[in-house]
């Protein structure tokens, strides 16, 4: 047994030793592949010598100042690396120390804006169903996640609701293209604003590519543009959660690129330190930012280790090295070739219902029945089992929460390192494939 509170009380998971680049060492011996980066963490692989100077440097220079009174190097050089060039109106950078902070703060933001713009009427978030915005309550609340919320439900704001995600695969009708599922989508959010009342929502809520919940989903061409349109024609705010596929995750620098729509809120988060040290951040728009400044030019919000002075030198660190390393190109240009890879060894299997994603952000679902889109009995644990033959031969792939809402199927997601060589790359692909095959051979 152990002293950690781990999930499961019962077990005690394998003891991670040492990180070797895209590789884990166990204390058994096991060396692992590292394919999903913890949940798509680890952008530039484990022990970068550069990241682990950097750190060492700003632990002995300054570990410390409270954020209240002052601000550090750090901080203000990655503040200027990540909106000094202003992407999408992006101006101002908030650091906190995970993905769930940044979403808490995210709402904050969005109630203060209305408070000082004199709308203090507008208190509620529209979220989507099948959506993850992390672990801490109002975070929780807005997720759609039924499974992480259900023990909880008590406790959760409730000044949210939810409306349904853009995922074709299942919930596009065989009668509609893509701009009719989109214009379904925008009267659907558009209805949710007039059932909750226009001048009371405050914000929409969404992840650009859904991660946890369904595995690497992106939205059809025009989802975000229609959305923005509906939060527009309210006065609403749209915050885009990028915690899991922002920084390069998906082949470009912010998600929200590849849709052509700018979050005014943007939440970001494991990939900014790439597991070197905790670290998220909110991102924060013009629009934002001068409603503060005209208002109370204060954001009443304080943690004590906010912009960590470590945690910013090491994610500094991190995004240096993706930048000057060419590395997001390199995480388009390789997870084409791992879909590739993935579609090669896995398309004929009979229960596996689709591969996709963007960029080294790879989702694959797995269905009970592929033609009738019918899922496995949460019972089955589909996901689970494949998540431990995958440990089994090797590779570390993260497991998606098995069947939602009675439609969508279990998954795995993978996300190596963008700097992964790319023969590593083929073995991941094909040790999955294996994986697979073997998983199903104890699931039937
Ligand atoms: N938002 C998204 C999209 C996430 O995937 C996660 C974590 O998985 C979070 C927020 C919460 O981040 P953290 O676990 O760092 O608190």
């Amino acid at each position: 047994m152990t002293a950690v509170l781990q999930r499961s009380l019962s077990q005690r998971s394998p003891l991670a030793l040492r990180g070797e680049g895209p590789m884990l060492v166990l204390a058994d011996g096991r060396r692992i592949v590292d394919a999903s980066g913890g949940a798509a963490v680890a952008c530039i692989g484990h022990g970068d010598a550069r990241v682990i100077q950097a750190m060492t440097h700003q632990a002995a220079r300054l570990a410390y100042a409270h954020t209240g009174f002052f601000t550090s190097e750090p901080a203000e050089a990655l503040a200027e690396k990540l909106v000094g060039h202003r992407p999408g109106g992006l101006s101002r950078a908030l650091f906190v120390s995970s993905g769930s902070e940044a979403m808490e703060a995210a709402l904050k933001l969005a109630r203060q804006y209305f408070v000082e713009r004199g709308e203090p009427g507008r208190v509620h978030a529209i979220a989507r169903r099948q959506s993850y915005h992390g672990a801490t309550l109002a975070a929780l609340g807005v997720g759609g996640h039924r499974a992480r919320r259900a023990l909880y439900e008590a406790l959760l704001p409730v000044h949210v609701s939810h409306v349904s995600p853009c995922f074709a695969f299942h919930h596009r009708r065989a009668d509609e293209d893509d701009a009719a599922y989109v214009a379904r989508l925008a009267l659907e959010l558009d209805a949710e604003f007039q059932r909750v009342g226009p001048h009371r929502v405050m914000a929409f809520c969404a992840e650009t590519v859904v991660g946890a919940t369904t595995g690497c989903v992106a939205a059809v061409p025009g989802y975000f543009a229609a959305m923005r349109a509906v939060c527009e024609r309210y006065g609403a705010l749209l915050i885009l959660d990028e915690v899991m596929c922002g920084l390069g995750r998906t082949g470009v620098p912010h998600a929200w690129e590849a849709d052509g729509v700018a979050p005014d809120i943007q939440t970001i988060g494991k990939g900014l330190g790439g597991g070197y040290q905790p670290i998220g951040a909110v991102l924060v728009g013009e629009r934002v930012v001068h409603a503060l400044w005209r208002g109370s030019a204060a954001f009443s919000h304080g943690q004590t280790y906010q912009a960590h002075p470590v945690a910013c030198a090491a994610a500094l660190a991190v995004q240096t090295i993706v930048e000057a390393e060419g590395l997001i190109a390199r995480s388009r240009d390789l997870g084409e070739r791992l879909q590739t890879n993935l579609r090669a060894a896995l398309s004929e299997h009979p229960h596996v219902a689709d591969v996709r994603g963007r960029g080294l952000f790879v989702g694959v679902e797995f269905l009970a029945d592929r033609a009738a889109r019918c899922p496995f009995a949460a019972s089955d644990g589909v996901a689970e089992r494949v998540k431990n033959a995958a440990l089994d031969a090797g590779v570390g792939v993260y497991p998606g929460s098995g069947t939602i809402d009675g439609v969508v199927g279990d998954h795995v997601l993978i996300a190596p390192p963008f700097n992964v060589p790319e023969s590593l790359v083929d073995e991941i692909a094909d040790k999955f494939a294996k994986a697979v095959a073997s998983a199903f051979e104890r699931v039937s």
